[in-house]
């Protein structure tokens, strides 16, 4: 039963802490990325080690509690905590160390992706992940992983080569093509459910200097600027990695105040070729469309791109996710995104569309649990303030949104672009990939001990 001699237990068995409700630093412990999602956990064990997460594992079975796990608390319906269980918090574990002849870089499960970036840059090196350096290494990968090197290098599992695993019986195994193949196929895109990753060895590739970063147009010039990526994007090399944005200009500096609040449509691009060829591998951009409103292509860093808009999405705004995977840009669908892209209802609610071509699409729709590997886009549309009020605007606009362009895209959609939309988004993600998945998770994870996350039901 659980009581104050159980948790003193846990609590001497750990080098991390262990923070309960009433302590000082419980309120800070448990806030998450998304401050639409408040969350009350009993227990939070801030894990130091393996060992640390072994016995809260342990603990969260024995006591039967709902038990989340937690690397960077970014995940937009909040699976990273839970409401009366305990959260397996792994932020401090956060090591990373890089071995430069094999170009591998491995990374403790609590890293953050700023954390791989900014080892691996020291080297010359960059792993492929998202967009925002403060995101968790750990929710990224195991949902699949897409950004800015995603068309040359593919997604982040696609350079995973191990990973340890502290099990639901508080087991350890490493997982990779020649151990436990069978698990470390359905980490690969199956998310949480099979247990606490407390090391990831990753694929590192020689990305350093890039050219790269973004181009506004008003938005009077979307649809012009839409029908012209859809066609450029099969056509341009892996080495350019353009991913399309519609939004508002921040009010903010560095921002011209000219242009503060104008809705507009974006390409952010990421050119991994020798940078003195940046210029002309965007000079389309530049040459074929209208006359921007903003350019701020060039040279920079891999890890500055990579961080780029992280002062605008600070930990503790409203986030409301819906996401799809995307085949095709018809212009009835560019005509409603428009539409939508006209009615924000806040300056930082945007429309993304994220390339999963080139070498995403290397690589088979079996060969991993990311089962949607023809699709040409992952969209996300994201309602996005920090004033609480305005959930439900943000919510009504995002819903309606993607309701009106869902007919026009895949089944399914990225796992970490959902919040909880239950079983039937989850198959339809996963499509043919489902069945094997469950069996999988029956054999490391039988009672369903791992659920707080995009669940796959032991089968
Ligand atoms: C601002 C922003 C930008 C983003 N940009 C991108 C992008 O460019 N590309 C992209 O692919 N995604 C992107 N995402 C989505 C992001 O990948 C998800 O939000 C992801 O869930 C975050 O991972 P996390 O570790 O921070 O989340 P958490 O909330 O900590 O965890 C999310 C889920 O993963 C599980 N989990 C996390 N770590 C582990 C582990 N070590 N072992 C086992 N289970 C674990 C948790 O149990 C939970 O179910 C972005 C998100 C935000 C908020």
């Amino acid at each position: 039963m659980l009581n104050e001699a159980t948790i003193g237990e846990l609590k001497a068995q750990m080098r991390g802490e262990l923070i309960q409700r009433g302590d000082a630093q419980y309120d800070e412990a448990r806030q998450l990325y998304n401050a639409m999602i408040d969350k009350r956990p009993l227990l939070i064990a801030r894990c130091a080690d393996v060992a640390d997460v072994i016995a809260a594992v342990r603990f969260g079975r024995e006591q039967e509690l709902l038990t989340a796990v937690r690397c960077g608390g970014h995940n937009g319906p909040g699976l990273g905590s839970c409401d009366d269980g305990l959260v397996i918090d792994l932020a401090l574990m956060n090591g990373v160390r890089v071995d430069p002849a094999p170009r591998t870089v491995r990374a403790e499960g609590g890293c953050t992706q700023g954390a791989v970036e900014h080892a691996g840059h020291a080297f010359g090196l960059a792993v492929p992940a998202g967009i925002v350096s403060t995101t968790g290494i750990g929710g990224l990968t195991l949902a699949g992983g897409h950004g800015y090197l995603a068309r040359r290098y593919g997604l982040t599992i696609d350079n995973l080569l191990e990973a340890d695993v502290v099990l639901a019986d508080g087991n350890v195994l490493t997982a990779s093509a020649s151990q436990n193949d069978d698990l470390f196929w359905a980490l690969r895109g199956g998310g949480g459910n099979f247990g606490v990753v407390t090391s990831f060895l990753f694929q590192g590739h020689p990305v350093s200097t890039v050219y790269g970063g973004p181009i506004f147009w008003d938005l009077k010039d979307a649809a012009t600027v839409m029908k012209w990526y859809r066609e450029f994007l099969p056509k341009t090399p892996v080495e350019l990695d353009p991913f399309l944005h519609l939004g508002v200009v921040p009010s903010a500096a560095p921002f011209p105040k000219e242009i503060w609040g104008k809705r507009n449509v974006a390409l952010i691009a990421c050119y991994t070729g020798p940078v003195e060829n940046g210029e002309e591998a965007v000079r389309p951009i530049r040459q074929e469309l209208p006359l921007p409103i903003l350019d701020w292509m060039g040279p920079m860093p891999f890890p500055m791109l990579q961080s780029m808009f992280d002062p605008l999405f600070p930990k503790g705004l409203q986030w409301y996710w819906k996401g799809d995977f995307v085949r095709d840009l018809p212009d009835e669908a560019i005509d409603l995104h428009v539409q939508y892209a006209s009615k924000m209802p806040s300056d930082l609610s945007l429309m993304h569309l994220y390339p999963i071509d080139g070498a995403v699409h290397e690589v088979g729709s079996s060969e991993t649990a990311w089962n949607c590997r023809d699709a040409t886009w992952s969209m996300v549309i994201a309602g996005i303030d920090p004033d609480p009020a305005k959930a439900e605007s943000l919510k009504t606009w995002g819903r309606s949104y993607w309701e009106a362009l869902h007919p026009f895209n895949l089944g399914g959609a990225y796992i970490n672009f959902m919040m909880e939309e239950g079983e039937d988004r989850i198959r339809a993600t996963y499509g043919g990939n489902y069945d094997r998945l469950a069996k999988i998770k029956k054999k490391y994870d039988p009672t369903n001990f791992f659920r707080v996350n995009q669940n796959i039901r032991p089968e």
